[in-house]
């Protein structure tokens, strides 16, 4: 008997985490960061950094982690929460599958036990190791990852999970197709049909057409009234315009998982005549991905340590960048375009800054206005009179777009996970939406 357990995404966005058993046999989509419903309690500047080794503990007390049994390395859980429930390795786990790196999809994976094997595409797989080796490991330890590539599923004891590429705001994002005895089951991850690979999303619809159940993201359903999505497209041209309208120098915040997004954007810097510079660590990471010409500051800048260690880490690994001094940006301030630091705001003091030069937000630090980090944010671009504009693009498909995904799939069974809003996701004749609940086993046949 195939059942879908829930245990996470439930009400929230993010922190999705499926369990689909069958027989013996046991894997789990998705193992993101809870994100509380109601305070975020480890939220910045609080975090986990002074708590090593009880990191997973402290989540686990504050209601913050799932209690999914036998999914955690007993390493990690010290007497105070190893109930024998968390601590049993009956049933036991097989197989983890991440559908992107984002951290409400992966960002407790590090304290999985290690018998389990800890699938993602190869792009997720990439950019997870190079952020680790530029100064962003994940929480716990460094899983063992093993890539999974579409068109070659992975078999574990009577269930087969299959990749299916989608378009989000990330490389490497994919949905799942899990085959069981007793039907079939399809997870989207995340998702969008307004990118520059909405093809991908289009494929991954088309794919699992006629599944018995479908498990669909539902972000944009939390908002009212419901935004009409900024295309990527769109986003770009913001960009592009903004940079024909300045002659000082411009910022830009970006979020540098983005690869495809920032590579974009250096790209029309370039085409404007400008150099588009980036901070030690992300000029790192993109380094290690292999973004062609990387730039970033010279050492006459002082940049915060973990910057100036990752770039030294990086070339002592080999990789290179141009490099940049801060004379030459106030020499001429309209060739440059600058990502600053969003955690070291002071050091908007060392740009020559002028009232009226623009900030374009494209997704980046802070994240918005529920992010700790928004208000002093604004407020300092606000003292140096820099006009804060939004040059950015979701990653979730809109309402609209959600609704002509679950038409054209046609499922019997939808669940709608990873919203404040389950309850607005339609339904067309025919098909069932079930809104699921924390831990209860839904037997696939019996729904
Ligand atoms: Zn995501």
């Amino acid at each position: 008997m195939t059942t879908i357990e829930f245990f996470g995404g439930l009400g929230v966005i993010g922190s999705s985490k499926i369990v689909i058993s069958q027989g013996n046999s046991r894997v789990q989509l998705d193992m993101g960061l809870d994100i509380p419903s109601g305070e975020d309690l480890m939220a910045a500047p609080v975090g986990l950094d002074s708590r090593r080794g009880r990191e997973l503990a402290d989540l686990l007390r504050i209601g913050a982690a799932p209690r999914v049994p036998g999914l955690y390395d007993p390493r990690w859980l010290p007497a105070d929460v190893a109930s024998e429930e968390l601590l049993t390795d009956a049933p036991g786990l097989h197989a983890l599958f991440i559908s992107h790196a984002h951290l409400d999809h992966m960002g407790l994976v590090g304290f999985v036990r290690p018998s389990v094997p800890v699938y993602a595409m190869a792009q997720t797989v990439e950019l997870l190791r190079a952020l680790q080796l530029s100064g962003e490991p994940v929480l716990g330890a460094e899983p063992a990852w093993r890539v999974i590539s579409p068109g070659v599923p992975v078999t574990v004891g009577d269930i087969t999970v299959e990749a299916l590429p989608v378009d989000h705001d990330v490389q490497g994002a994919c949905g799942f197709l899990v085959t069981t005895p007793d039907g079939r089951i399809a997870f989207t991850g995340d998702l969008r049909f307004h990118g520059s690979e909405a093809q991908l999303s289009r494929d991954f619809a088309a794919a699992v057409a006629g599944v018995d159940v479908l498990i669909t993201e539902g972000t944009t359903l939390s908002w009212e009234p419901l935004p009409a999505p900024v295309t990527e497209a769109d986003a770009a041209q913001r960009f592009r315009a903004a940079l024909d309208e300045a002659s000082g120098l411009v910022l830009v915040a970006l979020y540098p998982r983005n690869t495809l997004r920032a590579a974009r954007f250096a790209e029309a810097a370039r085409e404007a005549g400008r150099t588009l510079v980036w901070p030690g660590r992300v000029a790192a990471l993109f380094a290690r991905l292999g973004c062609g010409d990387v730039v970033t500051w010279d050492a006459s800048r002082p940049q915060a340590s973990d910057h100036l260690e990752a770039i030294a880490r990086a070339e002592a690994d080999g990789f290179r960048f141009s490099t940049v001094s801060l004379d030459a940006v106030r020499a001429e301030p309209g060739r440059y375009v600058v990502m600053p630091d969003p955690h070291d705001l002071p050091s908007l003091l060392d740009l020559p800054l002028v009232p009226g030069d623009m900030l374009l937000h494209s997704n980046g630090q802070p994240l918005g206005d529920f992010d700790t980090w928004w208000r002093p944010f604004t407020a300092w671009l606000g003292q140096l009179g820099v006009e804060l504009r939004s040059a950015g693009s979701g990653g979730h498909a809109s309402a609209d777009d959600l609704h002509a995904m679950v038409e054209r799939i046609a499922p019997r069974v939808v669940f709608p996970i990873h919203t404040f809003s389950p309850r607005r996701l339609q339904v067309p004749s025919g098909v069932r939406r079930v809104i699921a609940e924390y831990g209860v086993k839904y037997p696939l046949a019996e729904l």
